[in-house]
This record gives C-alpha cells, structure tokens and sequence, in this order.
C-alpha cells in the first residue's frame, strides 16, 4: 500500500512552527516511515502538487493567498492548521487594528502603492480546515499526536481544559497572585504552561477553550485589583481576529 503523501506550505508566518517539526527528530524519523513527505521548504528543495495530507502554517494577509489556499483544499483530503498564524491569526492580527493603507504606508513607505494587504485571518475563514495544531510557535508533542491520529484514523487527543490545569500541576504560584495578568483561565492548554512557569502571563497563543468563562475572568482580575484593558490588550496580541469574543 503506497504511504501517505505530505506536504507543507507556508503562508504570512516566520516559519518556527516548520521548524519546530524539524527539531522532533527521533520521532520525525519514525514518521517519516509511515508518510512521504513530498513538500517542505525548511528541509528540501523538491516540490509536489500531489499530496494527500496538507499542513499549512501561516495566516492569510495578502489578496494572491486566498486562491492559493483554496488550491491546497481542493487538492488535500486532509487539511491541517498548523500554528497560531494558521489557526487563529496570530500575531499577524496586530495590523487588523489599523487602517490597511495605514499599515502599508508605515512598512513600505514610497513603494506603499506596489504591495497588496489585507486584514489578517485564520485560514478557517477561508477554507474548511480538519485538525488544528493550537500554539506560537506548536508543541512537537501535540504536532507528533495529531499526525498519529490522523494516519490511525482516530480523534487526536487535544486538551479542551484551560491552561490553569497544567499550570496547577506544576505547583506554580498563580501569577494573579503576584499582581499579574494572566489568560491562562480562558486559554486551551497544551503547552505544559509553558509562560507562567517562567513568571510570564499568559497571552492566549493557543486560542481560547471551547467554552471560555469570560465573565469569571474578568471578576478575577477585578478581585486582585488588575485592568480589563490589560487582559484585552494580552489577548489582542493573538486574537486580533476575534477582539468581540473577550469584550
Ligand atoms: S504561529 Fe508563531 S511560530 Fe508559528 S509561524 Fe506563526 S508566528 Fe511563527
Ligand atoms: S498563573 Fe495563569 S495559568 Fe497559572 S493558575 Fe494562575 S491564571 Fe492560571
Ligand atoms: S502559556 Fe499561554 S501564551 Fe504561553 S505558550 Fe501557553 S498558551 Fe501560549
């Protein structure tokens, strides 16, 4: 039976969640038994447009990325948001806070009239998309589980708890305790908590749980004496895309 055929693409991104599969190593070698990989611009130069299982990192920003995306859907069986950039917008979304000639004229200056933008989005608001890999950059764990999943035929087994549970597991004094703002509360899990474990709030990176408790977020901040607009302000870090959901 012939393997899989894998392929990743790259939209607007810095390409670290590309690298951070690079980095899995061991398991990647052992994946790379099950798959062919047959697209990956961090590790090789070869190219295909025949692939079954598409990982795609980065989000839409750029009129030209919206039909390229939807070439990949219509040649994928499986689509696979790899990344914050891909899944929720990302960082990318700082810009949607601006007027899109704004934005341009601040970064191309002169050459503003040669470049095309527009506001940042998830490529869900595109295209249907099958599996998300939440995080900036992804946990190579999460990237190792869902490929698995996937070439198993099963549901990936994702947290749909907030990131305070691995927080609390790790003993960490919570960080509201300490006068900080943290999204930990409303944020998906999966990254062993990885900022508060080292004194740093929470930004949201991995989107929100499913059924985020916004109003008991926003008491917590109120019972220790911290601003809304500071947590909506983390929050707009990677959720430019959906400011309402917090407000
Ligand atoms: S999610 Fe973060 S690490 Fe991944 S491509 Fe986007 S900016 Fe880079
Ligand atoms: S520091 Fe943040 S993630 Fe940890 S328990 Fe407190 S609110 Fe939750
Ligand atoms: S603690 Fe929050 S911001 Fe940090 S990696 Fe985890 S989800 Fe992302």
């Amino acid at each position: 039976m012939s393997k899989p055929r894998v392929a990743f693409f790259s939209f607007t991104s810095c390409e670290g969640c590309q690298l951070v599969v690079l980095t899995i190593e061991e398991q990647l070698l052992e994946l790379v038994k099950l798959i062919d990989i047959v697209s990956f611009r961090e590790a090789m130069s070869e190219k295909s447009d025949d692939y079954d299982i598409a990982f795609v990192e980065g989000s839409i920003t750029r009129t030209s990325e919206i039909e390229r995306v939807k070439t990949i859907r219509d040649t994928a069986k499986v689509v696979i948001a790899l990344g914050a950039c891909a899944t929720i917008g990302g960082i990318n979304c700082l810009k949607n806070q601006f007027e899109m000639n704004k934005v341009k004229d601040i970064v191309y200056g002169d050459m503003a009239d040669k470049f095309d933008t527009i506001p940042a989005r998830p490529i869900e608001a595109v295209i249907k998309v099958d599996y998300r890999i939440q995080g900036c950059p992804i946990d190579k764990d999460e990237f190792v589980e869902v490929t698995k999943a996937i070439l198993q035929g099963r549901k990936p087994r994702i947290p749909d708890y907030p990131v305070c549970v691995e927080c609390q597991m790790k003993e960490n004094v919570c960080l509201f305790e300490k006068g900080m703002v943290c999204l930990g509360p409303i944020t998906r899990a999966g990254c062993k908590a990885i900022c508060p474990t080292y004194n740093d709030g929470c930004v949201g990176c991995r989107g929100l749980i499913d059924a985020p408790n916004l109003s008991s977020h926003k008491d917590l901040l109120s019972e220790h004496g911290l601003n809304i607009d500071d947590a909506i302000s983390r929050y707009m870090l990677f959720g430019g895309n959906s400011k309402e959901k917090y407000e």
